[in-house]
């Protein structure tokens, strides 16, 4: 018997006259994400199909497609022939399997099921609830489950298609859902090694934006193993992002420079505003049209409102911060959830932690800030040395 993974697409549906753009998009996203696995891919009437792949490969491509946005839910089914006008042979042998198989693993008492029947096929002159009926007593026969068409278990759903062949499954998985990658523009992401900035890869992905990531790292004060975490966090984020170019800056010299010229209460925020100077530089450059961050209001002290105003002084982008309104427990649940949890907590030094002053101003003025980091003689020979030096991993 045949596998087959139905895929359903559920939002871009209601963009009008965009769908077929979205649907383009979802179909190379999808074709990306499984393109070293063997499969046949099909489209028709409104739903994706995966066929042809290897048993052993089956939960691998699950995995994958849950990962990408845009899909809506998927199925994994038994693609069997019709068999009509003949009796259906093939669909009773799948319907039976596939109860007898819910049974093993059902630790319900009383399990109530339905089936479910679509009949896209309309040289079949019953009725789809006639046939539902007759598939029923099928269960009724192997299980010890009784039918109730309200409230039930388990839903076995009987998939006729118009071209001979008939889709058997029961669970439908939900997918990662959101729009697809690439539908809304591209952002450049400040990627650090922490738990944040990658769940906000995550969100934005989400509302189908393109990334590229950036990150500043600071050797010898940072290691190479630092660095190698990031690139860990890269590849577990795109699995969702697709994939995720990741850029890092030598910003050793610029630490030093503030270091030695501006008053340390105002280290983190003169860094942060160089982050952003050249952040907005690179994104130019890589045809992004956001800047990224992973901030939450309050979290920590470079990240209340003054803060912010003084780092967006510098940016010359619209900042997201999907983050912005997040507990560090909903950040976390979501970091486990995409599974970058583990790394992100794995414990290197970041650029932000050298040369960290006791007391960082909490609410940095901006005109002082702006007269502080001017005492910094050679400021934009060092972004432009620090832009030569990116490392595109
Ligand atoms: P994260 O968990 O993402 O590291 P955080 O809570 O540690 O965030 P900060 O260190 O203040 O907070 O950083 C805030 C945001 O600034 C990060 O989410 C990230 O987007 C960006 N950022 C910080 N350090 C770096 C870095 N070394 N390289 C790139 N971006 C950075
Ligand atoms: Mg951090």
């Amino acid at each position: 018997m045949a596998r087959v993974i139905i895929i359903r697409y559920g939002e871009i549906f209601l963009k009008g006259k965009n769908k077929s753009y979205f649907e383009s998009l979802l179909v190379s996203n999808i074709k990306a994400s499984l393109k070293d696995i063997k499969h046949v891919f099909n489209r028709s009437q409104g739903r994706f199909f995966v066929e042809n792949f290897a048993k052993d490969d089956e939960a691998e491509i699950v995995d994958r497609l849950k990962k990408v946005f845009g899909i809506y839910s998927l199925s994994v089914a038994d693609k069997v022939e019709t068999k009509y006008p003949e009796d259906f042979a093939d669909i009773r042998e799948s319907i039976k399997e596939l109860s007898q198989r819910l049974e093993e693993e059902s630790t319900l008492k009383n399990p109530k099921f339905r089936v479910t029947v679509k009949r896209a096929d309309k040289r079949i002159p019953i009725t789809s609830a006639e046939i539902a009926a007759d598939f029923g007593g099928i269960v009724l026969e192997n299980t010890s489950f009784s039918v109730d068409l309200k409230h039930f278990d388990y839903e076995i759903n009987v998939d006729i298609r118009e071209n001979g062949w008939a889709f058997v499954y029961s669970e439908v998985i939900m997918g990662a859902g959101g729009l697809p990658v690439g539908c809304s523009n591209r952002g450049l992401l400040l990627l650090s090694g922490g738990i944040d900035s990658p769940v906000a890869a995550y969100m934005m992905a989400k509302r189908g934006m393109k990334l590229v990531a950036i990150h500043f790292a600071s050797p010898p004060y940072t290691s190479e193993r630092a660095k190698q975490k990031v690139v860990e966090l890269r590849d577990i984020v795109s699995k969702y992002t697709t994939d995720m170019k990741l850029m890092v800056v030598p910003f050793t010299d610029i630490q030093l420079a503030i270091h030695e010229y501006c008053p340390a209460e105002y280290m983190i925020t003169i860094m942060r505003r160089f982050m952003m100077r050249i952040a907005s530089i690179v994104a130019e450059e890589n045809d992004c049209r956001a800047i990224i961050t992973g901030e939450s209001l309050g979290q920590v002290a470079s990240q209340t409102v003054e803060s912010m105003t003084s780092t967006e002084d510098t940016a010359l982008l619209p900042i997201f911060r999907p983050l912005i309104a997040f507990d560090k427990e909903e950040t976390m649940t979501l970091a486990k959830k995409i599974g970058t949890f583990e790394t992100s907590i794995e414990p290197f030094e970041d650029c932000c932690t050298i040369f960290l002053p006791k007391n960082p101003a909490i609410k940095p003025k901006l005109d002082t800030v702006r007269r502080a980091e001017k005492e910094i003689p050679n400021a934009d020979e060092l972004i432009k040395k620090a832009i030569e030096g990116i490392e595109v991993l």
